[in-house]
C-alpha cells in the first residue's frame, strides 16, 4: 500500500492542516480509513455530502447523467441545468440563477450583480458592499475583502477595494456608515459558520433587511454553509422571515460535486447580461443532476427530521460537564468546550468520531439524513470527550 499521506505532504500545496487519516471509502455517515478504522462522520466534507457518502439516489442520478454527457460548455442548453435553476427559483421566489463551482464564486457573482445594479441605478460611486465583522465569504481576493476577519487579509493586500465591515447586532454602526458612504449592498451569513457558529438574532436581521429595503440597498444572504436544509429550513434566511435580493449558495447543493449558485431576485434578475459573467464549468450537467437529487429530497419531512435531530443534540450537550455553550441551528452546531476544542476533536477521532472546528468551538455539520442512532452514538462520544 502506498504512503499517500507522505506523497501528499511532498507534493500538495501546504494550505491545509489535515488530520492524519486517509479516507478510502464510506457509506452514508460512516467512513473508513486506510487502516480499516470506522468513523462516524459529523463533518460531511464541511457541509457538502448532504445525504452522506455514496448515497444511492445521488449516485444513480450522477452516474446516469455521466453516461449521457458530462460537459457541454455554456454555449448549449442542458436539461439538468435548466431544471435545477427552475427548482431553485420555485422554492425561493428568486427569479434567475447563475451557476459557478464554489461558494467564493457564488459570492463573486452576487457582488458583481450588486455592483452593476447600484452603478446603473445610483451611479458609479455607489459600490460599497458592507459585510459583518467575524464573517467569512471566501478566499478569492474579492471575497477575502468581503470577509470581516483581518487575519485572513494579512499578506494578501491590496485586496479588492469597496468593502466595509460593521459589527453584527449593531444597527447604529450601519446607520453611521450609511451617513458617509454610498452602500450598494449588505451581505450577511445568518449564522456565521467559520466565525464560530454564531447565529444573528432575528431582530437584527429583520431590522437590517428593513433598513436596506427602505434605501434600495441590496440584501445579499450568503447561504454557502447554512443553505440546502442545513439549518432545518431550505435556506437559513427562511428562519428569519426576510426576503433577500440575492442568495449565494454552494457546498451541500451539489451533494459532493462542485457547484455554486447565485440566486437573483426581482431587482437584479436582468442586471447581468451577455458577457457580463461566465464560468466554463458553471452549471455542469453532472453536478446539476446531483443537485436535483439533493434538492428534490429536502422536503418538509426531511427538514422536520433535521430540526428534531438538532433538538436532541442540544438537549444532550447543553449543560453537560465540560460544555460551556451550544450554538447554531438545525444540523449546524457549535460546541464551546472547557477544554481546547482541538483536544476534544482529537479524543473523538480516537473514539471513531470525526468533528470539525470553527474558531474555538467544536463544529458539527453531519449529513442531513444521518440515522438518529448513529448521531446519538457520536454525540455520546463528544459528551464523554468534553468531560474534564
Ligand atoms: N461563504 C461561506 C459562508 C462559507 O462558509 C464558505 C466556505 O466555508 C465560503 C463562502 C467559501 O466557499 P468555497 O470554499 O466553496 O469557495
Amino acid at each position: 500500500m502506498g504512503d499517500w499521506m507522505a506523497l501528499d505532504q511532498a507534493y500538495v500545496a501546504n494550505t491545509y492542516a489535515r488530520f492524519p487519516i486517509e479516507i478510502v471509502s464510506g457509506k452514508g455517515s460512516v467512513v473508513t480509513g486506510s487502516d480499516g478504522k470506522r468513523y462516524i462522520d459529523l463533518g460531511s466534507g464541511i457541509a457538502v455530502t448532504s445525504f452522506g457518502i455514496a448515497d444511492d439516489a445521488w449516485r444513480e442520478a450522477v452516474t446516469a447523467q455521466l453516461s449521457k454527457v458530462q460537459h457541454t460548455s455554456n454555449l448549449y442548453y442542458t436539461e439538468p441545468c435548466a431544471r435545477l435553476a427552475q427548482m431553485l427559483c420555485e422554492r425561493t421566489g428568486m427569479k434567475k440563477v447563475f451557476f459557478g463551482n464554489s461558494g467564493a464564486e457564488a459570492n463573486e457573482c452576487a457582488i458583481k450583480a450588486a455592483r452593476k445594479y447600484a452603478a446603473e441605478k445610483k451611479g458609479p460611486d455607489c459600490y460599497t458592499i458592507v459585510t459583518l465583522e467575524n464573517s467569512f465569504h471566501g478566499r478569492t481576493l474579492t471575497t477575502l475583502a468581503a470577509t470581516g476577519q483581518e487575519h485572513y487579509h494579512e499578506l494578501f493586500r491590496p485586496l479588492t477595494p469597496g468593502f466595509a465591515h460593521v459589527p453584527a447586532e449593531d444597527m447604529a454602526a450601519l446607520e453611521a456608515l450609511a451617513e458617509k458612504t454610498k452602500i450598494a449592498a449588505v451581505m450577511i451569513e445568518c449564522i456565521q459558520g467559520e466565525g464560530g457558529v454564531v447565529p444573528l438574532s432575528a431582530g437584527y436581521v429583520r431590522a437590517l433587511a428593513e433598513f436596506a429595503r427602505e434605501r434600495d440597498i441590496l440584501l445579499i444572504v450568503d447561504e454557502v454553509q447554512t443553505g440546502n436544509g442545513r439549518t432545518g429550513a431550505l435556506y437559513a434566511y427562511m428562519n428569519y422571515g426576510v426576503q433577500p435580493d440575492i442568495v449565494s449558495t454552494a457546498k451541500g447543493l451539489g451533494g459532493g460535486l462542485p457547484l455554486g449558485a447565485a440566486l437573483l431576485g426581482e431587482k437584479v434578475e436582468n442586471v447581468l447580461g451577455f458577457g457580463d459573467h461566465g464560468s466554463t464549468f458553471g452549471g455542469n450537467p453532472v453536478c446539476c443532476a446531483g443537485a436535483i437529487s439533493v434538492l428534490s429530497r429536502i422536503d418538509e419531512a426531511l427538514l422536520g427530521e433535521v430540526r428534531e435531530k438538532s433538538a436532541r443534540v442540544f438537549e444532550t450537550l447543553k449543560g453537560a460537564p465540560g460544555v460551556e455553550d451550544v450554538t447554531g441551528m438545525g444540523l449546524m452546531i457549535g460546541i464551546k468546550t472547557a477544554k481546547p476544542a482541538k483536544e476534544v476533536i482529537a479524543r473523538c477521532i480516537e473514539k471513531g468520531v470525526l468533528c470539525l472546528s470553527a474558531k474555538d468551538k467544536v463544529r458539527l455539520l453531519p449529513a442531513l439524513n444521518i440515522p438518529s442512532a448513529l448521531l446519538d452514538e457520536a454525540v455520546d462520544v463528544i459528551k464523554e470527550a468534553c468531560r474534564a
